[in-house]
């Protein structure tokens, strides 16, 4: 294995029920990598699809030599059929891209110069949604923004997993332990030069989106569980606030009972309420807190990534 030269670049799209688009898409990349120099390879996940797409995958991996086609024991999801092709990729550079066409290959060229320009990730940005639903645009768009406010990593706005990488960025990333992966978010996380690339989305030209409501709202969770722990912290503000409204009722009813003016027991009565209650969210955020630290320990992710070492015989 490790004495066999790795090439140039490797393309990775996982497949899920797209046997309408793979040959048009196969086609396309095909062309795309004659037209580059180096060697390279197509990896291409198959996520337990029910429709035709492995056999297209595997008559394709005989045909053209530059295709690996791997087959995933039952659907898994777009990220972890990603992070699949992703382990397995041996290329210097490595373009992920979706299978379903909305993602250009023919763009490859320009992401490649960018690169050679010294980028460690060009990221493609969404000028345009083409044939998408106002609702997927609308629901996308206040996601991006959403998790932007809520995680201090600079997760890029309307970016998909659509980029081309580095073989360093892609090692640091197949190393990170963690089981909830959300991609975009992890490769932002690391960081280097990090450059956009403005494309207009294309619509799907055959099959439909795999993304229905209910698999949208669990990357939506996963993404902000796995880059924020803001909502295990909220039980400890709403704790400060009722603190303090019990504190302003424990004020009101000291200064009612001297000149006699409320409710007898009232005021006393909310002001324990208040208190009590604050106390209870303020423990329950404290240990969110803790709870939070002990989740991101557990996603064992390195605490840090250097890029070169120049100097000490290295
Ligand atoms: N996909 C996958 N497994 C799934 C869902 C999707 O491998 O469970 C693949 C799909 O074949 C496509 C990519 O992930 O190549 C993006 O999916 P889709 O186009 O449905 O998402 P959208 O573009 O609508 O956000
Ligand atoms: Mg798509």
């Amino acid at each position: 294995m490790t004495d066999v030269p790795r090439p140039a670049l490797s393309v990775v799209a996982p497949c899920f029920n797209e046997e309408g688009v793979l040959p048009e898409f196969l086609r396309r990349v095909g062309l795309v990598l004659d037209g580059i120099a180096g060697s390279s390879e197509i990896v291409l996940v198959d996520d337990g699809s029910r429709d035709g797409t492995w056999r297209i995958l595997a008559d394709a991996a005989v045909t053209d030599k530059r295709v690996v086609a791997v087959r995933l024991m039952r659907n898994h999801g777009h990220q972890l059929a990603l992070t699949a092709g992703l382990s397995i990729c041996r290329g210097e550079r490595i373009l992920i891209i979706d299978a379903d066409l909305q993602d250009p290959p023919e763009l490859l060229p320009d992401m490649m110069a960018l690169m050679d320009q010294g980028a460690d990730v060009v990221y493609g940005q969404r000028r345009q949604r083409e044939g998408e639903t106002l609702f997927k645009r609308a629901s996308a768009a206040v996601f991006y923004r959403l998790i932007g406010r809520m995680t201090d990593v600079e997760i890029p706005r309307d970016a998909g997993d659509f980029r081309l990488i580095t073989r360093h960025v892609l090692d640091i990333l197949v190393a990170m332990p963690e089981r909830h992966r959300f991609i975009r978010g992890m490769v932002a996380w690391i960081g280097g030069r990090q450059v956009p690339f403005a494309y207009d989305r294309k619509p799907r030209p055959a099959g439909e989106s795999k993304y229905p409501l209910r698999k949208m709202m669990r990357f939506a969770v996963d993404a902000i569980t796995a880059f924020s722990i803001v909502p295990l912290m909220a039980a400890m503000t709403i704790g400060w606030i009722m603190a303090a409204v019990g504190f302003a009722f424990f004020v009101y009813s000291i200064v009612g009972w001297w000149f006699r003016e409320t409710l007898p027991g009232w005021a006393s009565i909310m002001a324990a309420l208040g208190l009590l209650g604050g106390m209870q969210f303020l423990m329950l955020g404290i240990i969110g807190a803790y709870l939070g630290r002990l989740y991101d320990q557990s996603k064992g992710r390195p605490l840090f990534m250097i890029r070169d070492i120049v100097g000490g015989g290295s």
